[in-house]
């Protein structure tokens, strides 16, 4: 008998390990994944590209619909093309990182992107048995009806170590203080537009301040299980359609 598809939203702030635990999660489960705010900072990296006036609100709202963005599906290959350029790796640039939340603050800009999702949500569960989706409001908005809902949050000291030691090698107090801007300014921008600090109705906390990664992943892993058949396991999953076209 064919199961159901599944969705597992994730949501959590910077630095919570929220990516890298949901890259494991769908690969283990053999489920497709997406990173949404991978594509926030595409569109930012477009406006900037472009020279665009990132309060000019309507301005940057256009460029949005109009961004001709390929990002794909697969746990394996997180590669993301604007028009036929391969900014996969220019995205995670600190000038698109500190800039992201004037473009992820437009709500026309999040209203695109948020139809962009369910349109990948939705063809991951026609084709790939389902979907593990994280960003900021994914429980809340894009996927308030997924089967799985899960907020992954870590003490603002614990997502400062993590993150200064992935991008300076360390957790120092300098290496911190260079790290603050991109955790705590952010993350207040952002909360003017989600709610991702705190779970919602029905959403599932986990707190991993004191968890290792390979915690996480089972813990994660525990909430779902149950529901995936054995048949979408990792060594026996359908392969992956390679690009979704939004
Ligand atoms: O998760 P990541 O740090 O890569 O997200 C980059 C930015 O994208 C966030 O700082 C936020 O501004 C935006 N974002 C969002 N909603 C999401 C995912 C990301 O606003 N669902």
């Amino acid at each position: 008998m064919q199961s159901s598809p599944i969705t597992v939203a994730i949501d959590g702030p910077s630095g919570s390990g929220k990516s890298s635990v949901s890259k494991a999660v769908a690969r283990d489960l053999g489920l497709a994944y997406l990173d949404t705010g991978a594509m926030y900072r595409a569109a930012a990296w477009h406006c900037l590209d472009q020279d665009l006036e990132l309060s000019d609100q309507e301005t940057v709202a256009q460029a949005a619909r109009d961004l001709p963005l390929r990002i794909s599906t697969d746990p394996d290959d997180q590669t993301l093309r604007v028009g036929g350029t391969d900014v996969t790796d220019a995205i995670r640039e600190t000038r698109v990182t500190s800039q992201v939340s004037a473009v992820a603050t437009n709500l026309d800009v999040r209203a695109e992107m948020r139809r962009r999702q369910r349109e990948i949500i939705d063809a991951a569960r026609a084709d790939q048995g389902g979907i593990v989706v994280e960003g900021r409001d994914i429980t809340t908005v894009v996927a308030p009806d997924a089967e799985h809902r899960i907020l992954i949050t870590a003490s603002e000291e614990a997502r400062l170590a993590r993150r200064s030691t992935e991008l300076h090698g360390g957790a120092d107090a300098d290496q911190v203080a260079a790290t603050r801007d991109q955790i705590v300014r952010r993350d207040q921008l952002d909360s003017t537009v989600s709610a991702f600090m705190e779970a919602a109705d029905g959403v599932v906390t986990l707190d991993t301040s004191d968890l290792s990664f390979d915690q996480v992943v089972a813990a994660v892993l525990g909430l779902v299980q149950g529901e995936v058949e054995p048949h979408r396991r990792a060594d026996e999953r359908a392969p992956h359609t390679p690009d979704v076209q939004s």
